[in-house]
């Protein structure tokens, strides 16, 4: 936000770019675009991004996230719609030294090269950097852009404060790729299914447990949940549900025949997350997408070594 105001200060036109993924949405990018009053575009980059996440050539970060390689991606992406946007160059709010591994000057080099042509700008930082098409051109007076870096963001808050800036998130926030439990599960994932962007947009939502037989059964943790479970569900899956007070939605999902054993176990996580406290049996409903409800019971199971 910031740096986009800066540019819009100097009368330069903005369109908010935003990227989404299984593993990030765009949501935040356009919120920010609204109080900025600029437009806004968002495109899909999971393809993309599973191939950066499967072999990022700079590294991941703490967890699962190859920041420098997703924001070259991110970059290059954007470069690729310019022309399709009417745009001149590209604007990032990327601050010298602010992350140790995914700012410094080298991964900010790396970056830039995903853009080409000096066309990607950093107008935080940019009279550290060395200057770019849009400075030399004279598009964008230099000397009114900032030189910060380092990790701290207080001069970020100040500017923040001035221009009435509010409504912004914590830097940290909005990437499951930096979440432990998460990445715990999609590295299970791989090794179990590998990524396929269908599999990894149901990893966003519900407990998950791996099946002794290789299926998959998730778990809902509230209404919402339960709701896109059922939107999610595809032909040869199941779906469990107490009969009497329905709790937690299960979805049964596994690549070759179902059988009666996987049935038993995900009818036992049903169970053991309804709102049936402390019985060892429940009547539940199993059902699969486009079929009647059947109502079947469950008895209890320990099913917390099957927890991914
Ligand atoms: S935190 Fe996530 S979205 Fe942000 S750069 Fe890193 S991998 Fe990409």
């Amino acid at each position: 936000m910031l740096a986009a105001r800066l540019i819009l200060d100097q009368g330069i036109e903005v369109t908010g770019v935003g990227f989404s993924s299984p593993f990030y949405g765009s949501r935040r990018g356009r919120r920010a675009a609204e109080s900025l009053g600029t437009p806004f575009v968002s495109r899909d980059i999971t393809r993309e991004m599973i191939e950066v996440l499967s072999n990022p050539a700079h590294g991941y970060g703490k967890h699962l996230n190859p920041c420098t390689d997703c924001h070259r991606l991110m970059v290059s992406t954007a470069a690729g719609m310019l022309e399709e946007l009417g745009a001149s160059f590209i604007v990032t709010g990327e601050v010298l030294g602010q992350r140790p591994k995914s700012q410094n000057r080298d991964a900010l080099n790396a970056v830039a090269k995903g853009a080409g042509r000096g066309l990607l700008l950093r107008p935080l930082s940019a009279r550290l950097l060395p200057e770019t098409v849009p400075e030399r051109e004279g598009w964008v007076d230099r000397s009114r852009l900032m030189g910060i870096s380092g990790r701290s963001r207080k001069v970020q808050l100040e500017l923040a404060e001035r221009y009435g800036l509010t409504g912004y998130q914590s830097p940290a926030g909005g990437c499951l790729l930096t979440e432990a439990g998460y990445c715990r599960k999609l590295k299970e994932l791989r090794e179990h299914e590998g990524w396929v962007p269908e599999e990894l947009n149901l990893l966003r939502f519900g407990r998950h447990f791996r099946l002794p037989s290789g299926g998959r059964v998730v778990s809902g943790r509230n209404r919402e949940e339960n709701e896109i479970l059922e939107k999610l569900a595809r032909e040869g899956d199941y779906l469990f549900q107490a009969a009497e007070r329905p709790g937690s939605l299960v979805l049964l999902r596994k690549p070759v025949e179902v059988t009666a054993r996987d049935r038993e176990l995900a009818a036992a996580v049903c169970l053991r997350y309804s709102k049936e406290k402390g019985v060892p049996r429940l009547a539940l409903a199993r059902w699969r997408p486009g079929e009647e409800k059947a109502i079947i019971e469950a008895g209890a199971e320990d099913i917390s070594g099957l927890m991914i």
